[in-house]
């Protein structure tokens, strides 16, 4: 364990925002991570720090915005990349495990479906708290367990998938944040390859590949190469904004004045629309404001130029929201956490 004082964050988030932590502490190996809290506890009142909103557990800081220029408070980097083959089926994997690296391990020892995910940026701690999803797939699916530090109780316990409350970018990690993910327990049972979204079918016919991981993992990197920014070049969080879910009825008043307006229905009551055709059809892509913009190939993805604080960009969120509430009458809502 390490622990600094006035430690940048600039290199952990992806939009690549300065901001200065009050405390930064890396723990490099989660099997010590009770005696790291003794010496936590003696120094700080971490009770007082999550009352307070002043203790963040950070990855790779590809789901963050960091608001403001400091951080007054304490931040805990977990850097242990520990992978445990358990069985055939089940893999426990360390918070700080890259998580594209885990998708290729995967690929690799046959330990199928997690192709889908390939290249989300972050790590295996941070992919349950949203529940990471893309082209079709959740990791939800393949979540056993979760090995968890409870700052409550300043025990080491385990959650379970149904206790995780999983749902669309969603997790009970979201609702409380007395708990430190530790290690994952991924479970691989039953595979069925998932090609239900078309960009990925129309990839491997164009090719005329086989549907197996292997291809699947193949075009899922080629679409996400061709369509989102590489944070190393372009500061982002990937999708700025969650896709919105709305009723029904009110899909039926916007396809009278909108007939192109992209759906995928839930149920009978509720669809969930592209949060990126709205902000498209309000003109937005391309669109630059002061040192920060929007993706001219995505209209979900919002890109940081050259700007050092996060200032502008919440200022360019506001301005979309804004917009696309009066013309569509939909909230969009934030899909990275901000933190202040
Ligand atoms: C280019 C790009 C593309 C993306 N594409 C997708 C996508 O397709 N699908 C998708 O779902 N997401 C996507 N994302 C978002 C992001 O990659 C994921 O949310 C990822 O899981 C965040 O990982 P991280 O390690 O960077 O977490 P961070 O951003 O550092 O943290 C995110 C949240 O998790 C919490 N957290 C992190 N680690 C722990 C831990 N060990 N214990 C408890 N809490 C923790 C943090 O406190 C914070 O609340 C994309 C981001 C980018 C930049």
């Amino acid at each position: 364990m390490r622990h600094y004082t006035q430690y940048s964050l600039k290199s952990l988030n992806t939009f690549g925002f300065e901001c200065i932590a009050k405390d930064f502490i890396e723990i490099d190996n989660i099997d010590n991570i009770s005696e790291n809290f003794n010496y936590i506890d003696k120094n700080f009142d971490v009770i007082k720090l999550l009352e307070n909103r002043k203790f963040l557990v950070i990855g790779k800081g590809s789901n963050l915005i960091l608001a403001n220029k400091f951080f007054d408070g304490l931040v805990i980097y977990i850097s242990d990349k520990n992978l445990d083959i358990i069985n055939e089926n089940i893999l426990a994997v360390s918070a700080g495990y890259v998580w594209h690296d885990l998708v290729e391990f995967c690929l690799n020892n046959k330990y199928y479906g997690l192709e889908n995910l390939a290249l989300i940026p972050g790590t295996v701690g941070a992919s349950p708290i949203q529940n990471i999803g893309a082209y079709g797939v959740e990791v939800q699916q393949f979540i056993d367990k979760i090995q968890v530090y409870n700052l409550q109780t300043k025990a080491i316990e385990f959650l379970s998938n149904v206790q995780c409350k999983f749902s669309y970018r969603d997790s009970i990690f979201k609702h409380t944040n007395q708990y430190i993910v530790l290690k994952v327990f991924f479970k691989f049972t039953d595979y069925t390859a998932n090609i239900s979204y078309k960009e990925l079918s129309n990839y491997l016919n164009l090719y005329e590949l086989e549907v197996l991981p292997q291809n699947i993992f193949k075009a899922v990197v080629y679409i996400r190469n061709q369509k989102l920014p590489k944070p190393e070049i372009l500061g982002n969080a990937g999708s700025f904004f969650k896709n919105p879910i709305i009723e029904t009825q009110k899909l039926q008043n916007l396809l009278n004045l909108y007939p192109k307006l992209i759906n995928y229905p839930i149920d009978n009551n509720y669809t969930k629309l592209a949060a990126g055709w709205l902000i498209d059809n309000c003109n937005f892509k391309g669109y630059k404001y002061k040192q920060v913009g929007v993706y001219e190939k995505q209209a979900l993805v919002l890109v940081n130029y050259t700007a050092v604080y996060a200032n502008e960009i919440l200022e360019l969120a506001s301005l979309i929201q804004q917009t696309v509430l009066e013309k569509f009458d939909i909230q969009l809502e934030i899909e990275p956490i901000i933190i202040n």
